[in-house]
Formats: C-alpha cells, sequence, structure tokens
C-alpha cells in the first residue's frame, strides 16, 4: 500500500487541474504580445487572477503573480527596507519589523538577512500549542513598526493564529499587515477585508496546483517595490514573462478549492481524530505538538521520545507511508524544528517527532494501514535505542 501523508510538504496536482494544463499545453503566447496568441495567453492568466481575487475577497488588480510562496514573502519583507531607505518615492515607512519564531524559514532568513540592512526585527514567542501572546505583541507595537508578518496557520504544527485581531492591533499603531496564508489558504474561508490584511502569501502546489507559482495579494494603495525588476508584467510589480501555464493551473485549483473545501474539513478532522486516538490507544510515551482544536484539520504532529524523527520517516518509507520530520526544508539537517523548540518541546522529544498532513485523497483505510504500521515501527526503534528508557532521559544513540 502506498499512502502519502505529507500534504504540506506538497500535493498532487488535482486532476481537473491536470486535465486543464494538459489542455493548455499548445498555448505558447506571451501575455504581452498584442496577436491572437498574445491575447489568449493574456486572457487565460486574467480569467485566473479573478478566480485568485475572488477567492479571498480581493480586487483583481490586488493580485500579483509570483514564482512562489516564498518570493512572495521574500517581496514583502524586501519592499519593507526598500520603503525605509526611501526608493520608493514619498514613502518613509519606519524601522521595525514584527514577526513571530515560527516561521517559514523563508520569513526568518530575509528577516535575518533584512536586520543587516538596517531594519529592526522582532520575535514574538509562541506558547505551548504554538499560539503568539497578544500582550506581548501589544507591548513590541508602537510607532516605530513598520511591518507585522504573522502565518495564518503554521506548516510544520498546524497551529492558527488569531490574524484578524493581530492584523487589527497592528493596524491601529499604523503598521502594514502581512500574512503567509500558505497552509490556510484553500483549507479555511479567507477575506483579506474581514481579516483587515495588506498583504497575503499564497503557494499554488500546496492546494493541488503546480510548483513554482504564487500569489501575493497586495492592499490598493499599499507602498510597493517590486521584487524582480525590469519588466511591465504584472502592472510593473514582479518582472518576467508570466508563467501562464502554473498561473492557469493555480487558478483551476482555486476553483477546486472553492468547490470541495467545506466538505472536506470535516472528513479530514474525523481521520485526524482517528489518527490521534489510534496512536495515543496503541504507542505509549508520546505527546501531540500544535494546538488540540484550534488547528489544520489534516495536520497532525507527534513526538516519540527514544525514537529519532529521520528513522521513523525511513521505516516508515519502506512500508510505503509517507511522512516528514518538521518542515521539509529543514530536512536533511539535524538541527531539531525550530518550531518545536519555540513551544517548549525540549531537543530530543523534538528529534523524536513527526508530521503527519492528509489531504484530499486520504481515506480511512490508510489511516488504519498507519496505525497498523507505526506501533510495530516505533517499538522497533525503541527496541534499538539502548538509552531509551520510558518515562526518564531520552539519550538517543545517534
Ligand atoms: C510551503 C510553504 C511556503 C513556501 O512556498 P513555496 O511555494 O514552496 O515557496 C511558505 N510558507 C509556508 C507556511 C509553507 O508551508
Amino acid at each position: 500500500m502506498k499512502v502519502y501523508f505529507d500534504h504540506n510538504a506538497t500535493t498532487p496536482l488535482h486532476p481537473e487541474v491536470k486535465k486543464e494544463m494538459a489542455e493548455a499545453m499548445e498555448m505558447f503566447g506571451n501575455p504581452s504580445s498584442m496577436h491572437a496568441w498574445g491575447r489568449e495567453a493574456r486572457a487565460n492568466v486574467e480569467d485566473a487572477r479573478k478566480r485568485v481575487a475572488g477567492f479571498i475577497g480581493a480586487g483583481e488588480d490586488e493580485i500579483v503573480f509570483v514564482g512562489s510562496g516564498s518570493e512572495a514573502n521574500n517581496t514583502v519583507l524586501s519592499l519593507f527596507i526598500c520603503a525605509t531607505n526611501q526608493c520608493i518615492p514619498g514613502t518613509k515607512m519606519r524601522s521595525t519589523i514584527i514577526t513571530t519564531k515560527i516561521e517559514h524559514p523563508c520569513v526568518l532568513e530575509t528577516s535575518e538577512c533584512l536586520a543587516h540592512r538596517g531594519a529592526r526585527v522582532k520575535y514574538l514567542d509562541v506558547d505551548r500549542y504554538g499560539k503568539i501572546d497578544l500582550d506581548q505583541l501589544e507591548s513590541m507595537l508602537g510607532d516605530d513598526v513598520g511591518l507585522v508578518s504573522v502565518m495564518m496557520a503554521n506548516n510544520e504544527i498546524g497551529t492558527f493564529q488569531d490574524i484578524e485581531t493581530i492584523a487589527k492591533m497592528a493596524r491601529s499603531c499604523g503598521a502594514l499587515m502581512h500574512t503567509d496564508a500558505v497552509q490556510a489558504v484553500g483549507k479555511v474561508p479567507v477575506d483579506v477585508n474581514a481579516l483587515g490584511l495588506d498583504f497575503l502569501t499564497i503557494s499554488g502546489h500546496k492546494i493541488y496546483g503546480p510548483k513554482g507559482v504564487g500569489a501575493l495579494y497586495v492592499r490598493k494603495g499599499t507602498p510597493y517595490c517590486p521584487f524582480i525588476r525590469g519588466g511591465h508584467q504584472e502592472r510593473g510589480r514582479r518582472a518576467g514573462t508570466e508563467n501562464t501555464l502554473g498561473i492557469l493551473g493555480l487558478g483551476k485549483a482555486v476553483e477546486m478549492r472553492q468547490l470541495e473545501m467545506a466538505g472536506e474539513a470535516e472528513r479530514l478532522g474525523a481521520l485526524k481524530a482517528a489518527l490521534r486516538k489510534g496512536i495515543e490507544e496503541r504507542i505509549d510515551d508520546i505527546s501531540f505538538n500544535g494546538h488540540p482544536t484550534d488547528s489544520l484539520c489534516g495536520t497532525l504532529n507527534v513526538s516519540f521520545p527514544g525514537a529519532e524523527g529521520e528513522s521513523i520517516l525511513l521505516y516508515l518509507d519502506l512500508e510505503g507511508i509517507a511522512v516528514s520530520t518538521g518542515s521539509a526544508c529543514a530536512s536533511g539537517s539535524l538541527d531539531p524544528s525550530h518550531v518545536l523548540l519555540a513551544t517548549g518541546v525540549d531537543a530530543e522529544r523534538a528529534h523524536g517527532s513527526i508530521r503527519i498532513s492528509l489531504g484530499r485523497e486520504s481515506t480511512m483505510q490508510e489511516v488504519e494501514y498507519m496505525l497498523d504500521v507505526l506501533p510495530r515501527t516505533i517499538k522497533r526503534i525503541r527496541d534499538m535505542s539502548t538509552a531509551y528508557i520510558k518515562g526518564g532521559t531520552h539519550a538517543a544513540s545517534r
């Protein structure tokens, strides 16, 4: 049996997306060309823009197509340096950015880089469930803060933040509000106006669309500076000939999410509950990470002290099951997940954690198979680890 439980890393193309993209393969015109080939490509790009905008309650001219979720996040944070240094005429932004300790690396590493280029960056702590502390945010906000960037749902533990309240607080002190909604859009309803956002990030491949395409929402009138310069594309906000096929695929993916999202949440919630209960009943000495209720419906993060996460991943892979340890970008490195550490999980426990993320094709049979394989996998790894003492210190024999 092959079981893909790594949907937060990436998702397969929705069959309808695949079909539409395959049919559009012949479309090669440049959307900037005025002839029939160009007009055909332009029409498809604008149709996708309409769908993406409609999905999040934005205006069509507020959507910028970009090359990835990472690029969208880099664009927002880097724009801030341009605004601070007045390369955007008439704009003088404040020099402090507030973000959190559990953001995706594309936000955290860009923030570190900006700190070397004149920005002041403040990082919000999170509690044991991964929620930021609104009082701490309040104490950090002041008239020096230009941007607040807080992710809507965490990719490793699934925890949601109260973006509406955070945005209200940020904007009432005159800061702009950005949210990395890559994991949230397409799973829960998102409306940029109801939430009070200035920027929002979307990625195609996390919502059954193609890789290498994303969308950035930019509220009308918000200071903006392109991250990729040198072309009039996207109204001068992102240079480079449009990824027409990718954009078309993203538009179709959004359309399919709109149709399937609501029913799916309940179904995945039930699968996750079964998985959680089964793991609890069958395996000793475990703990779940992330918020027990206010988290993504398909994301379950579990710690198995005494079992190295990488070993669990490889043994499960031998049985045909795909999971992840922390974020895919961090695997390959032995650093424990920055997200789990921020929630107060100790380094040993963080090392013994896996993320199971379900998706639209996940079934109860797959969950049952997982619940059959996982207990013996953990037992086997723990039995090999001479240093594992249940409930004691877990000095793994790495
Ligand atoms: C995957 C992901 C990204 C990066 O998106 P890409 O399109 O892969 O660059 C950013 N933020 C979060 C929360 C993600 O899960």
